[in-house]
Formats: structure tokens, sequence, C-alpha cells
């Protein structure tokens, strides 16, 4: 129902990926299940993915009041039964009186997913199989008298091959919850029958919606766009759908089914059914497809031709998630990331003011730097010894052979699949047996880049007069900040300004310098895709250059940067070039140290608009470690380079522009369902 849900998968991606939950991972909310991780928040409550005390996995939604009234009509789903329909286990109360509708847990792609990767339209067998899983879940639900009015690709899952169609019977709670002003949603309008728009409407809504998800399945594009919600309903109401992109027999279908006065429009689902051509299995499925899994390295695989000599029917399209060796499954690193999501989750929902956060965060980043010389040397010695764990595993496993064996086993096909969805195999590329399986993976730095893709969409477009004013402002403030925490960290040191004022002074310049750094390259970058090593590389020559001028105002302020720290591991040669005998760092020194801090961290996604968040402390510590790491190699006196990286990283966040995600979502155009 929601109007950015219509966009592509990315944007579904983007959207968990910003999302706030309720509850964490490991939490019990409702007696009996375990939430494992949230899915997405639709327009009435969110999604969880968790599993019953006996091992069941589930899709639980929470919704937020306890509507007796709205729940009767997903009571009369309960006992429903299809193959197209997703199954609806139970509702249940908890302790809060939140309701929580407990169903079937799909883990296949959506066909929102599903339509993103097929921006002209699909393959028409495709279509098909898809449609006519839909029409019979659809078909079945109104012999039972009920409409669903929520129909859309969105709603509409994948489950291993078979349709299943979502959310029936959720409808009224959805109206209501917007109706009372719950939700800023507005509904999915480009699914919507023009005759919503009085009230009075039956289940030829639904047959409205099947057209629009006919079209699009057919062209990759909804028959009505705009710029606004208004616009696309305005077209519903009065604008003539183009069909002419549709080939025949289709296209008379469609434009019956998308009648404007639903006495005109195909009466029912069976009707509608009767004129497309037949489905040749005679069972609705559809190849399966996982949804894209951040944990799995997703991969499509073209089954082979067979052998020439016997024409054979062509090679059914056969996708499978291959599972390698993930992060996922190594306990370690699994454990490390749970809890770390917990702190996560913890920080958001305790929902601190931005002052109380930069108080936090000083104080978290103060007593890292105090306790280096236990941390550095804890995170040094055991980084190294899982290194080293992680080499003994992956030697293990290759020699056992069971991820490869994994990896290259193609899912087997089931028996009931559909009778070859034809689909022309494409010539081998060079370097590839013509028959051997060909792999299409998408890393797991694609998925991001294309989720970030539709995200810088709703980037306000800036002139360069503006980018400029923007620039000038993030620089005052960034100096401004520098300058602050600098004094915040004297007052939590406890320092004497009069003995460590010279210190502090070259702290605040050179953090305000790093600060610049960052936020200039930044800004010409803001908005834009680019390449992470190009701009890593012009990130070292600013590194380079900000050396330079850190060496030259500890010169002019004369002051002696005294190493505190000196249990810090290092595996630096002693005497050379970069250091005098007393151990003070030279120009050389400076040079190394601070040009490696700038090469290895990606500074600009802190001065990013897009970034989750205006203030992470968790990009803080990732500098501070990283300059702890680096002075094993480039030995710099300690804290006084984990501080400037601190304060960098603090100066850079605060004074940058920052879009909340939630506004984000508000600003994003509408778009043509399935476009990336
Ligand atoms: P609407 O509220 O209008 O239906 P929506 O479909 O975007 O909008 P939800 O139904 O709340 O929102 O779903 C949120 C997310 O959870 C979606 O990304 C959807 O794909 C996913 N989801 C919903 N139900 C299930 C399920 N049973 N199994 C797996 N994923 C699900
Ligand atoms: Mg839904």
């Amino acid at each position: 129902m929601d109007l950015h849900a219509t966009q592509p998968q990315n944007v579904a991606e983007q959207r968990a990926a910003s999302m706030k939950f309720t509850y964490p991972s490991g939490s019990r909310p409702l007696e009996g299940y375990t939430i494992k991780r949230g899915i997405g928040q639709g327009g009435f409550g969110e999604v969880y993915y968790a599993t019953s005390d006996a091992g069941k996995e589930v899709a639980l939604k929470l919704i937020r009041r306890n509507l007796d009234v709205e729940l009767r009509g997903v009571t009369q789903c309960l006992n429903l039964k299809h193959p197209s329909l997703l199954a609806l286990y139970d509702i249940k109360v908890d302790e809060r009186g939140d309701s929580w509708v407990i169903m079937e847990y799909v883990s296949g792609e959506s066909l929102e997913d599903m339509l993103a990767r097929h921006p002209d339209g699909m393959p028409i067998d495709e279509a098909l199989s898809w449609f006519h899983g839909i029409a019979a879940g659809v078909a079945y639900l109104h012999d039972r008298g009920i409409v669903h009015r929520d129909l859309k690709p969105g709603n509409i899952f994948n489950d291993d091959g078979q349709v299943k169609i979502g959310d029936y019977g959720l409808s009224k709670f959805i109206s209501a919850s917007r109706r009372s002003g719950q939700t800023e949603s507005v509904g999915t309008v480009h699914y919507m029958a023009p005759e919503i728009a009085n009230g009075r409407y039956g289940k030829e809504i639904d047959i409205y919606a099947l057209g629009i998800i006919l079209y699009e399945l057919l062209t990759g594009q909804v028959p009505f766009e705009g710029e606004s919600v208004g616009e696309v309903l305005m077209k519903h109401l009065t604008a003539e759908p183009d069909v002419s992109r549709i080939p025949e027999p289709f296209r008379g279908i469609v434009a019956h089914t998308l009648a404007k006065d639903p006495q005109q429009r195909v009466h029912s689902v069976a009707e509608l059914v009767a004129a497309l051509p037949v489905q040749p299995s005679g069972f609705a499925t559809i190849p399966p497809r996982r949804r894209p899994d951040p944990s799995l390295a997703e991969t499509t695989l073209l089954a082979g031709s067979p052998p020439p000599a016997t024409p054979a029917p062509p090679p059914p399209l056969v996708h499978v998630a291959v599972r390698g060796e993930t992060t996922d499954d190594e306990p370690i690193l699994r454990a490390l990331r749970e809890a770390w999501q917990q702190i996560r989750d913890g920080w958001q929902r305790a929902n601190f003011n931005t002052p109380t956060k930069i108080i936090l965060c000083i104080a978290g980043i103060w007593l890292l730097i105090y306790y280096a010389k236990f941390v550095v040397p804890a995170v040094f010695f055991g980084g190294v010894a899982y290194a080293g764990y992680r080499g003994v595993r992956w030697f293990l496993i290759t020699k056992s052979g069971s991820t490869a064996a994994t990896a290259a086993a193609p899912l087997a096909a089931r028996p009931d699949w559909p009778a070859a969805p034809a689909r022309p195999t494409p010539p081998a590329p060079p370097g590839i047996a013509p028959g051997a399986p060909r792999m299409v993976s998408y890393s797991r730095r694609e998925r991001r880049g294309r989720r970030r893709d539709s995200a810088l969409r709703v980037l306000p477009p800036k002139s360069p007069r503006e980018r400029f004013t923007e620039l000038v402002g993030s620089l005052l403030l960034s100096t401004a900040v520098a300058g602050a925490a600098t004094l915040l960290m004297l007052i939590v040191q406890q320092r004497d300004l009069r003995a460590d004022g010279p210190e502090y002074v070259w702290l605040a310049l050179t953090g305000t310098l790093g600060a610049w750094g960052v936020l200039i390259p930044a800004k010409f970058w803001e908005g834009r895709q680019g390449d992470a090593v190009l701009r890593r590389f012009v990130l070292l020559g600013v590194g380079l250059a900000f050396g330079l001028l850190a060496w030259e105002a500890a010169q002019f302020l004369n002051v002696a940067l005294l190493n505190e720290l000196k249990d810090m591991p290092h595996v630096a040669i002693e005497a050379h070039a970069t250091h005098d005998a007393e151990g003070q760092p030279q120009i050389l020194g400076y040079l190394a140290y601070f040009g490696f801090l700038f090469l290895l961290v990606r500074w600009w996604r802190q001065a990013d608009p897009l970034r989750s968040s205006r203030l992470s402390l968790w990009s803080a510590i990732v500098c501070v470690f990283w300059a702890g790491v680096l002075n094993a190699f480039w030995q710099f006196p300690q804290p006084w380079g984990m501080m400037a990286a601190a304060t960098i990283s603090i100066a850079v966040q605060l004074s940058s522009p920052w879009l909340d995600p939630q506004h984000r979502l508000a600003r994003a155009p509408v778009a043509p369902a399935g476009t990336a």
C-alpha cells in the first residue's frame, strides 16, 4: 500500500536498512516466538522474521493497536487454504495490547523485486506463470466473498516457484489505520481503481489491479505515472492507458480490464483467465528465486543446454541462491555482529538528543583512547589470531570440499516445475564452455550500489552556487565543532591548560584542517556515484598535504607531542627517517601516518547527506581504531594521533548536511513500479 514500495527492490532494501524496528533480534515480545530480524515496514505495521519455540519459521506482522472490529476481517481469512495464498496461522495479542498476525514466512522474492530486474517486462511465459498464479488466488478469495483491496507486486511472492499472495484480509486494517492518520502513507496509487475515489466498490477493484499488474508484467511499467499522488489518481480517473506497447492477444484484454466504469470491466477473474492463453503446465509455478539476502552470494544460474544431438526443449531458467562461507556461517563474527546489532538497536531506541549523543560519543572515544594501551593490543592480536583462525577454517572447509560442492551443485529441478518457461539460452560468454552453467552473481557491493542508486534520486538537485554556500557553512561549523570537541577532551582528560595548551591548540587546528580536507572533496562527490579507489587516492593526497600542514603547525606552535601510550604494539622499525632520536615524528612521520589514515578510511561517507545518522559513534570509533592500528606501523605520539582522528570525524559528521531517512521517504518521487 505504500506509495514508495512501488519503487524497485533497492528502495525496499534501502528502507529496511534505514528502518528502526521496535524489537531487536532475540527479543520475545510475543509468547512462543523469538524475533530474528525485522524484514520491513508497511502502511500500518512492522514485519519480522521469527521462529516459534519449536523452530518453525514464521513472519510476524505487528499491528500497533488492538482493533477488534478490523481483526474480524483477518479472522475470516484464517482458515482459507489455497496454494496461491500465503497461509495465515493465527492472530494474537501481546501483553501490551498490540496485535500480531502470525503468518507463513516467504524467503523468496516479491514480484516487486522481480519486476525491478525486468524494466522492459518479463518474457511472456514467465509473466503468464505469475499471472495465472495470482489470478487463481484472487478467484478463490472472490468465490468466498472476500475482496483483497491491496493487490500489488509488493504483496505477491515467489515461494520456491509457487506464487503466494499476502495481506489479504488485512485491507480493512490498513484503511482504518490510515484513515485515523496513524501513518503518512497514502496507499499504492498505481494500482487503485478509479471508483475507489467515490468510496463504493467491490471485487472489480481487484480486477482493475490485476489489469495493472498484467500491464506491468508485460511492459515493466505501470500505465499511469506522475510526479504526485494526485496526478496518478487523476490519470486513473480520466486518462486512457497506452496499450499500444502490449502485444496481442493481451492488448485487448488489458484495455478491457482497465475500463474506468466497473460495469464495463471484465466481470470476473474467471472471465479474465479464460481470455488469456492457457498455462501449458496447468499449474501456475514460476522459477523459484530467493529474495536477495545480504548473507547470501546470490547467483542466477542458467542451466546448460542438453547435447545438440537430441533436440530437447529449451533448458529451464533456474534461479538459485548459492551459499558460500559467509559471515553468517562463521560463529565468532556472527556473534559479534549480533552483539553489535543489539547495541545499535539499543542506541537507536534510546533516541538520545544530539547534545547527549555528542557527550556520550566523546566520553566513549575518550575511554577508548584512555584505555588504548589495552584496547589496541587486544584488537590487534585478536585480529591476527582471528585471521589465522579464518585461514585454517577456510583451508579445512576447502579441503573437505563441502563449500565447493555446495557452490557447484545446481539445485535439482522439482518435478512439478513448469514444462520449461521457455527462454532462449544466451550465447556463452568467451571463456565459458557452451552448455556449462553460467553464473551471474550480484556481489554485496553491487547490491549496495543499486540501493544507493535509488537513494540518490531523493537528493534535491543543487546548483554550484548552493553547493558552495553549503560548503562554506560546513567549513565554518567544522571549525567550531573541532574547537569545542578539543575543549571537551581537554576538560574530560583534566589537563592543565597552561602546560598542555599548545598541544590542544595544535589538536584543534589539525582537527579543523583535517575536517576541511574531507569536506571539500566530499562536496564535489556529493550525490554522485564514484569510484571508491579513486576517492581513496584523492584522499591520500589530501592526507599527505594535511600531514605537511600538521607538521608545520607543530613547528609553528613549538609543540613536542609526547607519546603517552608507549605500550601500544608496534612492528615499526625503531630508528628510521620518520622519527628523531627522542621519538618525535619528523616530517616524513607526519606524512606517512596521516597519508595512510586518509587512505584507509572512507571519509567521504561521513559527509554524505544520505548517511544513516547525523552522528555515528561507529564511524568515529572506526577512525580511532585505524589511527591506533596505523600506529603499529608508523608510530605517532599517542593518544594525539587518535584524538586528531576522532576530532576530524566528529567535526565532519556534525558540520555536513544530513537528510533524515524518515524525510527521505517523504521526498521520494513517485516512480513507475519496477523501474530502476
Ligand atoms: P502494505 O502494508 O500496504 O502491505 P508493504 O507490503 O510494503 O505495504 P508490509 O506488508 O508490512 O508492507 O511488508 C513489509 C515488508 O515485509 C515487505 O518488504 C514485504 O516484502 C515483507 N513481508 C511481508 N510479509 C512477509 C512474509 N510473510 N514473508 C516474508 N516477507 C514478508
Ligand atoms: Mg504487504
